[in-house]
C-alpha cells in the first residue's frame, strides 16, 4: 500500500510528467502529430504554396509549437507502421515455431502417458 501523501510519490509524479513531456518535445515534428508541444490541438493548414502541414492551432513562428509537413508525416507514419509491422511478423513467426515445438512435446508425453 503507497501512502500519496509522501512527497516521494509527488516528485516521482512530477518526473513522470516531465518525462512525458520530454518525449513529446522530442517527437513533436516526427510522424502525424496529435499535440502541440504548447499543449494545444493540431490542425490541417496549406500555405501559399499549395503545401500541407500539421500546425498548431495558436501557432506562432517562434519554435515553441508545431508546423510539420503532411507528406513528410506520412512517410514517417509509414516507416513507423512498416517497422512494427516486420515487428509482429518476426514475433507471429516464433510464436508458431513455439507451437509446433509445445505440439512434438504433448505427442511424446502422450506417447509416456499412455505405452
Ligand atoms: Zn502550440
Amino acid at each position: 500500500m503507497t501512502d500519496m501523501a509522501d512527497p516521494y510519490y509527488a516528485e516521482r509524479k512530477q518526473h513522470k510528467r516531465e518525462a512525458d513531456w520530454l518525449h513529446a518535445c522530442v517527437y513533436a515534428n516526427y510522424c502525424i502529430p496529435t499535440k502541440c508541444t504548447c499543449g494545444e490541438a493540431i490542425t490541417a493548414d496549406t500555405d501559399e504554396r499549395g503545401r500541407n502541414y500539421y500546425v498548431c492551432k495558436v501557432y506562432e513562428d517562434d519554435r515553441l509549437h508545431t508546423r510539420h509537413d503532411c507528406l513528410a508525416a506520412i512517410e514517417e507514419e509509414l516507416k513507423e507502421l512498416k517497422s512494427q509491422y516486420d515487428y509482429e511478423v518476426s514475433l507471429r513467426r516464433k510464436l508458431q515455431y513455439e507451437i509446433v515445438q509445445m505440439r512434438k512435446d504433448i505427442e511424446e508425453l502422450k506417447k509416456l502417458c499412455y505405452f
